[in-house]
């Protein structure tokens, strides 16, 4: 606390991101990252825009990025125009809030629609926004009840919709037809659908159940995505959102008001390679679900309950052993998962899928603690 900061200051609740120990011989399964290297493509690309243009700026429509974007998901028609940029998506995500989700009624604040069970960083933007929200409780199996979300014109309509698909950290998935009917039955409203794992929900490319396949149906729609996760480039921060053209550049005057350069050259020479780079992205995406077909087996052999998982990590708890006790077994172990202290969840583990040789030692390690109780 300080008597220098903006009020607003002391009352936000900053969002923790997962730790990133510098062990070595550590198994990192806790922040959803891919145990996989991005495209050798990618990292061409990176190396060759390390040169002498770095003294100039990036473009700021980052254009060749935006191509590559499209030519990914030209089965869904999307034009320039209808793509917004992002260093990471956070960053998109906290100019959605700010650009979309503070709205009124009568002069009155109307709150953002989530799930309870959800990514915690949504009430942190809210906080940081001053938005209020009031959340839509999932079901015993952690699906979302998309009764919950049908509320039109109703006096409870909100100010707006947010939920990931697959939803974290549960990885449940929402299949696209109901979706389609949230975004429908909302047309006064933005829906955002967060789907920082959507490429873990298909095995073709044709069926991922992507809502950008929605979008020049429905101008409330915008859908977010990143290159942290199925694109191995956490650490290069790319997000971006595909929607209307209209909430695109209501995205824009937020993001010009706040950094006109939020990617690199770097960044967008890496990014546009890795979107480009089918191939890879293919292989990566099917050897990471083909393990966590493995793992969720390897735990229900060890009676975990595994929720069905469409993302890169699982969820699950054991009937007789409590999770936090589990992560800290673990953790002695040089192995590292995520345990969330929340209502609901606080018995689940949230496992990234790791590399066969890491979730093999995962198992081997839980069937010892097990084993020792
Ligand atoms: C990881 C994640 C993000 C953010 O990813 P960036 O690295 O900022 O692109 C957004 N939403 C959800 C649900 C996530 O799990």
């Amino acid at each position: 606390m300080s008597k220098y900061w903006n009020p607003l200051v002391h009352s936000l609740t900053p969002y923790v991101p997962g730790e990133q120990p510098q062990l070595a011989d550590l198994v990192k399964l806790n922040t959803n990252e891919t145990p996989y290297p991005p495209s050798p493509r990618a990292q061409e690309a990176m190396r060759a825009a390390v040169d002498g243009d770095l003294r100039r700026y990036p473009d700021p429509e980052g254009q060749q990025l935006k191509a590559a974007l499209m030519r990914h998901f030209s089965a869904c028609g999307i034009a320039p125009e209808q793509i917004f940029l992002g260093n990471g998506s956070d960053e998109v995500l906290a100019h959605v809030f700010l650009a979309l989700f503070r709205r009124e009624r009568r002069g009155l604040p109307l709150p953002l629609l989530f799930p309870d069970v959800t990514y915690s960083f949504y009430p942190s933007w809210c906080r940081l926004y001053e938005i209020p929200w009031r959340t839509a409780a999932v079901s015993g199996q952690f699906e979302l009840r998309i009764e919950d979300y049908l509320l039109g014109n109703s006096a409870d309509a909100p100010g707006g919709i947010l939920f990931p698909n697959p939803n974290a950290p549960t990885g449940r998935l929402l299949p696209l037809s109901d979706v389609e009917r949230i975004v429908a039955a909302n047309p006064e409203t933005v829906v955002v659908i967060d789907e920082a794992y959507i490429d873990f929900a298909g095995d073709e490319p044709a069926s991922i159940p992507t809502a950008v396949a929605l979008i020049n149906r429905f101008p409330n729609l915008l859908v977010v995505q990143t290159l942290s996760k199925s694109r191995s480039l956490a650490g290069l921060r790319v997000g971006f959102a595909i929607g209307n053209a209209e909430l695109i550049t209501g995205l824009e005057r937020v993001k010009n008001s706040f950094n006109s350069y939020p990617l690199d050259r770097i960044a967008l020479a890496g990014a546009a390679a890795a979107v480009e780079d089918e191939d890879w992205f293919g292989r990566m995406r099917l050897a990471v679900m083909e393990t966590r077909a493995r793992l969720s087996a390897g735990l229900e052999a060890l009676e975990f309950e595994v929720l069905p998982s469409s993302s890169n990590f699982i969820f699950a708890r054991h009937p007789r052993r409590d999770a936090q006790s589990l992560s800290a077994a673990l953790r002695a172990r040089n192995i590292i998962v995520r345990h969330f202290k929340q209502p609901r969840i606080e018995q689940f583990l949230r496992i990234s899928i790791g590399n066969d040789e890491e979730c093999q030692r995962l198992l081997v390690a839980l069937e010892e603690i097990l084993a020792g109780s």
